[in-house]
């Protein structure tokens, strides 16, 4: 990162450290300027927004708030069936280089988007700002394992700079590792071990997994913290990760085409939504938005994501918005997220679940991984990797778990396999609904 890279993220930060604790109005007054720009923006540089945002956006350039909610939902199926028209012709000045990501997502289609740099500038501010919530030490050493960049195959992974600001010289002490995900979970525990990391990132799934291989091979290993990303943490998973490496997991909540949407406060296991880098909006099936307590889609608006503005995205995750925090920061507060909405199973009586069953049975029926997969109306099939293939577990007591904490009415199956589907890419999918 260039110098003048480097001042600019450190004035976000600044800024950062004083908006937490704005007043709604204040932080609503903020994004609307900014949301002005990218409006405009994309109206004049993005075919694919060139009529979408009438209902807001006059001819004159005026903005009619009250209308936001006409702009019409974009779609993950618009990513792909709109690259293209997508993509700005030309971006504002200072918006930065453009790199692009891929993600796999459930249903296997692969969907790409394009980013400036800004908006990975911005969020890396915000991450900044979230350890400092958490005392996170960014002088030590993280292990991420994550991607599938050969260059970064156990045993050494690749070796990269500081995570700290840039700005601090003591952020020298810290280097980031990566690991890729082909490391298996022996491997990952080996290299943390060896080189003394002091933090782990990945997804809080693959947290969990390496937490239960450590806990069932009867090891231990003292890490600071666990910091992971993506979607929402589970009571389990946090218990798990406290048994086997005695820390917390602090969780993000993010994706790869929205940024850093929120991040778990330092008072509660709740998110503050980083309301400077992102619009959320959760709403109901009807489109209205939801009052706190209500789960509801989730809707992003990346402000400064101008290489391809995602304006309204339903990105495919539930979430819950809490009320005002106790700890004194005025960011709003998402209280949960919940999976992706390909992960809720559907009934044919209408009930509809977002499936958790506690580690235990798995434990109990021998799987080192499980998939719980919803195939049928009524029908549920738990396929995993087992421990050892010459010993069964107790698939009754699974099978009564599994009813009891899904539907009553179901029929379970078992399925023994070598591994999960390369479709899944770097998500370790645990509940998924395959019924179109
Ligand atoms: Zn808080």
């Amino acid at each position: 990162m260039d110098n003048a890279t480097i001042d600019l993220q450190h004035q976000f930060y600044d800024m950062l450290m004083q908006s937490q604790y704005w007043s709604p109005e204040r932080m609503r007054d903020y994004q609307r300027s900014q949301l002005t720009h990218l409006l405009r923006h994309a109206k004049k540089n993005v075919p694919f927004y060139e009529n979408r945002l009438d209902a807001v956006l006059k001819s004159n350039g005026d903005i009619d708030w009250d209308r936001w909610g006409e702009i019409p939902i974009v779609k993950r199926s618009d990513l792909i069936e709109h690259r293209e028209a997508m993509q700005a012709r030309e971006l504002p000045p200072g918006h930065g280089a453009l790199k692009v990501f891929s993600t796999s997502g459930s249903t296997g289609a692969p969907v790409s988007t394009t980013h400036n740099s800004l908006a990975a500038i911005a969020s890396k501010a915000v991450s900044l700002r979230s350890y400092g919530w958490h005392n996170v030490d960014w002088t030590k050493d993280l292990c991420m394992w994550i991607g599938d960049n050969p260059s970064s195959n156990w045993p050494h992974g690749s070796r990269e700079g500081s995570w700290g600001p840039l700005w601090e010289p003591k952020a020298r002490n810290g280097h980031t590792t990566y690991l890729n995900r082909a490391t298996t979970t022996a491997n990952v525990l080996e290299f943390l071990e060896r080189t003394k990391q002091s933090y782990i990132g990945s997804r809080p799934k693959n947290v969990q997994v390496l937490s239960q291989y450590l806990i069932q091979n009867g090891g231990r290993l003292k890490l600071n913290a666990a910091l992971t990303f993506g979607t929402g943490i589970t009571a389990e998973e946090r218990a798990d990760c406290l048994e086997a490496f005695g820390c917390e997991m602090l969780g993000q909540y993010s994706s790869k085409e929205a940024y850093q949407i929120g991040y778990q406060c330092s008072a509660a296991s709740h998110y503050h939504h980083n309301a400077e880098i992102v619009l959320l909006e959760v709403v109901d099936d009807a489109g209205l938005n939801c009052s706190p307590g209500q789960a509801g889609r989730v809707l992003v608006t990346p402000l400064f994501s101008t290489a391809q503005p995602l304006i309204r995205y339903e990105q495919g995750d539930l979430a819950v918005l809490g009320v005002k925090c106790t700890c004194g920061r005025h960011l709003p507060v998402i209280s949960r997220v919940l999976g992706r909405i390909t992960h809720l199973f559907r009934f044919p009586d209408g009930t509809k679940v977002a499936p958790s069953i506690p580690a235990k049975y798995q434990i109990l029926l021998g799987a080192e991984y499980w998939q719980v997969a919803q195939v049928a109306p009524t029908h549920v099939t738990i396929r995993y990797v087992p421990i050892s293939w010459d010993t069964y577990g107790d698939q009754a007591a699974v099978a009564t778990a599994v009813r009891s904490h899904i539907h009553p009415d179901i029929t379970v199956s078992f399925e023994r396999v070598r591994e999960f589907p390369k479709v899944y890419g770097d998500k370790y999918i645990e509940y998924v609904n395959e019924l179109t």
